[in-house]
């Protein structure tokens, strides 16, 4: 049994109470806030949830407790939950300062309400461009009081996050999401992040990934399908559409859909993102660029920014219709 304290509470009281019953207690310090693991002794849970320091108890048979249970809300200033998608756009990587604060400007007059970009890129080989790292930072700041949009940005490295402060979403890439040292670190700085699925998670491997974040101190978790890695290989990943309705059953935590990675070619881009909103995804994010030929990575799926604007009107169309709709899941 675990009892999870509230993030000001201290455990001194209440180890004291369960060491007077004789029961084993180890401690663990999550991010900012304790947990007492008991062995054993699921019945005592009843009482040891009414001290005020205990803000859950679950048995070590739930697998997902937070994930499952989570009932906050979604807090963006640009973003109202359930009142229209989720429109998170920019480029793969942030390469060029004018550039990117000419694109922030055009996403912003379309109506995207997060701006994401690459500062310090996670790189399959090692001769790729890696990224323009802490200027890229500077730049996406700047385009964050030029427009008034949050930002959205990946870390790779728990040593890069000091330089992350006025980041709003922390992104967690495909690669890392499993990388549970990392997730520890990231989540004490209570921002909300946005989490990838890696193309070889299951769904349940994904929400434990989520789980260690929210257990950490992570306020809400936007799960993100971005394609995982099957047979096929026609796409660059295989969209797992199915995955948005199937993680909605298991967390009310918001769900959005990544169908430039996904595809790897801009052509099927906006066939995939439909298919998505179509499923039940919440939102988008989708790479978009200058002059996508001339990208330094990702070139070949980014977006001009005439064809975003074209997909963001066709998956708002898809959205607008689906909830005129609005019906309660499918009884059997
Ligand atoms: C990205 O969003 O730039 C990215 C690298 O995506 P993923 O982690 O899904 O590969
Ligand atoms: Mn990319």
């Amino acid at each position: 049994m675990w009892l999870l304290l509230r993030a000001e509470a201290t455990p001194e009281t209440l180890l004291q109470a369960l060491r007077a019953e004789s029961l084993e207690v180890r401690v663990h310090r999550l991010g900012d806030r304790w947990a007492l693991e008991i062995q054993g002794n699921g019945h005592l849970s009843e009482a040891f949830a009414r001290y005020e320091e205990v803000e859950r108890v679950f048995s070590t048979h739930d697998i997902q407790p937070l994930v499952q249970q989570w009932s906050h809300n979604v807090e963006l200033p640009t973003w109202q939950r359930g009142k229209g998608l989720l429109w998170i756009a920019g480029p793969c990587s942030v390469e060029r300062k004018a550039d990117f604060l000419r694109l922030a400007q055009e996403l912003r007059a379309i109506g995207v309400q997060v701006l994401r970009g690459g500062a310090f890129k996670a790189r399959t080989s090692p001769y790729s461009f890696q990224g323009m790292g802490q200027e890229a930072l500077d730049w996406l700041f700047e385009a964050k009081s030029l427009t008034g949009l949050p930002i959205c940005v990946e870390v790779v490295s728990e040593t890069h996050l000091p330089l992350y402060e006025h980041v709003d979403i922390l992104q967690i890439g495909a690669r890392n999401m499993d990388d549970y040292w990392l997730l520890k670190a990231v989540a004490p700085l209570g921002k909300p992040v946005l989490l990838k699925r890696n193309p070889q998670a299951t769904i349940e491997e994904w929400l434990l990934a989520a789980e260690y974040l929210l257990l950490y101190g992570t306020p809400w978790v936007l799960l993100c399908e971005r394609g995982i890695r099957t047979f096929e290989r026609s796409l660059r990943y295989t969209m797992d559409i199915g995955a948005i309705p199937a993680v909605q059953r298991k967390t009310r935590l918001p769900v959005i859909a990544d169908p430039s990675h996904a595809a790897g070619r801009w052509d099927f881009v906006e066939p995939l993102a439909l298919a998505a909103i179509g499923a039940g995804s919440e939102g988008l994010i989708v790479e978009v660029h200058p002059e996508p030929l001339k990208a330094l990575s990702d070139a070949a799926q980014q977006l001009t920014i005439e064809q975003f604007q074209r997909l963001y009107e066709r998956a708002n169309a898809i959205y607008t219709v689906l909830s005129r709709h609005l019906s309660e899941p499918l009884q059997a």
